[in-house]
């Protein structure tokens, strides 16, 4: 008999791996139908070397390592936490906020039990979903009415569809904005029935142009923060405040959709391009909406705050129904806003802010702290602190540039991009950007309970 004949009478067959020790821990701790799986696929690839190459580590214990990385890969959730390198607070691709332990203990709560989600306990009869937040999104915005929906873009075409299903919506042409992950504000119009009415040119907009645009079949006037994008130069836009005073005169509604819906000051921070969501209802806009998850700091969600009857007229809607978000949402949001109460505990207790708002010198201290720990493990890198700038992220900010601190990494052995795919598919998840030929680990983004993992997954990749 051959060699290749002797080891493939050898393999061991499904039922043997099933009774040793290892075997039977796994059906133990694992679905059954990814222990089989795991052990038919280390079989087959087994089988296949010996036919291929002529041999293959056929043991017990070369072919149980090989079982149970697999069933654990298996077994694991494809949803995942990741460790944010790349100094991007706001990163749409990495969930964009994190909720801090208090706001997550609050969803624990509601989530693990029975809630009042529509019960209204003084009256011992059926309750109002969105009441839970009403009474902290008046105290902190000052509107007269709030509603919450899946998202900023679930708000739009919300409004849209309310207010203007059948007619027109004048927009700036230097608004109609694409937001990424393809939200064409065009193309949002569209699907809520609104007709698209564009006025001015891509720089410059007129009080006249907009007047001009008035008629019998106008529903709406649509401001868009410019999110994520600017246009600088030569420009001219309308205020909100003469643009209430139009809406006024031919009583037309006008709505402002924020994208970003800052609650905080940021004039302190040097930043005054972003409007807070305050003062936009103080000029009396009728319709206000902004995302919960970008400065905000909050949950995904699409926050509607306005006149009372306009809120009522959204609520009557049927796609309401349909755009409703649930109750770890809500839990979520109540939650954030509370922390609203008190400006400078929200810039502390909110991480979004807390990331982005924290001074350069702790940034520099958390890199430095990483560094270190890396120096003394890893022989075969240089590397350093360097200084760098983190971006907001989100379509939130985008002409600010954060100073930052970043720790360097050049490897010696293998090449950078090697190093970053190796960090994006090791354990833990470490998601990291490359720059000049170095790989940097913004410190920005990375926790403090972070950063011995972070540093076992650099280590692992480099090994
Ligand atoms: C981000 C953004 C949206 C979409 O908000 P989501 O919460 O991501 O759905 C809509 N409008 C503007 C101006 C935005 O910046």
């Amino acid at each position: 008999m051959d060699e290749k004949q002797k080891l493939l009478q050898e393999l061991p067959s499904v039922d043997e791996i099933l009774k040793i020790p290892d075997g039977i821990k796994w059906c133990k701790a694992y679905p059954r139908r990814y222990v089989l799986k795991a052990i038919r696929d280390v079989i087959d690839i087994r089988r296949k070397e010996i036919l291929e190459v002529g041999y293959s580590d056929i043991s017990m214990e070369g072919m149980s390592i090989d079982i149970e990385i697999k069933i654990q890969k298996l077994s694991s959730y494809s949803l995942q936490p990741v460790i944010n390198a790349t100094g991007i607070v706001i990163h749409t691709n990495l969930g964009r906020a994190a909720l801090s332990e208090k706001v997550l203990e609050n969803v624990k709560k509601v989530a693990g039990s029975y809630s009042n989600l529509e019960y209204n306990l003084e009256e011992g009869k059926r309750g109002k979903r969105y009441a839970h937040v009403t009474r902290v999104l008046r105290e902190i915005t000052g509107a007269e009415d709030v509603l919450i929906v899946n998202n900023n873009a679930a708000a739009v075409l919300l409004c849209l569809n309310t207010f203007a299903k059948g007619k027109e919506v004048i927009v700036s042409r230097g608004e109609l904005v694409e937001i990424g992950g393809s939200f064409r504000l065009p193309d949002v119009m569209s699907s809520s029935g609104a007709i698209l009415r564009e006025v001015g040119t891509t720089n410059k907009t007129r009080l006249y142009d907009y007047k001009n645009a008035m008629n019998e079949n106008t529903g709406l006037i649509l401001k868009v923060h410019q999110s994520n994008y600017r246009i600088t130069g030569f420009t001219e836009d309308v205020s909100v405040n003469d643009l209430k005073t139009l809406s006024e005169k031919y009583n037309i509604p006008l709505m402002y959709d924020l994208g970003s819906g800052c609650m905080i000051d940021l004039k302190p921070y040097g930043i005054y391009s972003e409007p807070r969501v305050q003062e936009i209802v103080k000029t009396d806009v009728d319709i206000i909406t902004f995302s919960g998850d970008k400065l905000l700091g909050g949950p995904q969600g699409g926050v509607i705050v306005g006149r009372k009857e306009y809120i009522e007229r959204l609520q009557r809607n049927p796609l309401t129904r349909a755009v409703r978000i649930d109750k770890l949402t809500l839990a979520a949001f109540e939650a954030t806003l509370m922390e609203y109460i008190d400006e400078d505990k929200a810039v502390e207790n909110i991480p979004t802010l807390k990331m982005l708002f924290q001074k350069p010198e702790r940034i520099k201290e958390r890199a430095k702290k990483i560094a270190l720990n890396l120096k003394r493990r890893i022989k075969n890198a240089k590397i350093d602190v360097v200084e760098d700038a983190s971006k907001a992220g989100g379509g939130s900010l985008p002409e600010v540039d954060f100073p930052t601190y970043a720790v360097s990494i050049k490897p010696e052995s293998i090449s950078v991009n090697d190093l970053e795919e190796r960090l994006r598919k090791g354990t833990p998840v470490v998601i990291a950007r490359i720059k000049e030929n170095a790989l940097l680990l913004d410190a920005r983004t990375v926790k403090n309970e972070e950063i011995n993992e972070l540093v076992r997954g650099v280590q692992a990749a480099l090994y």
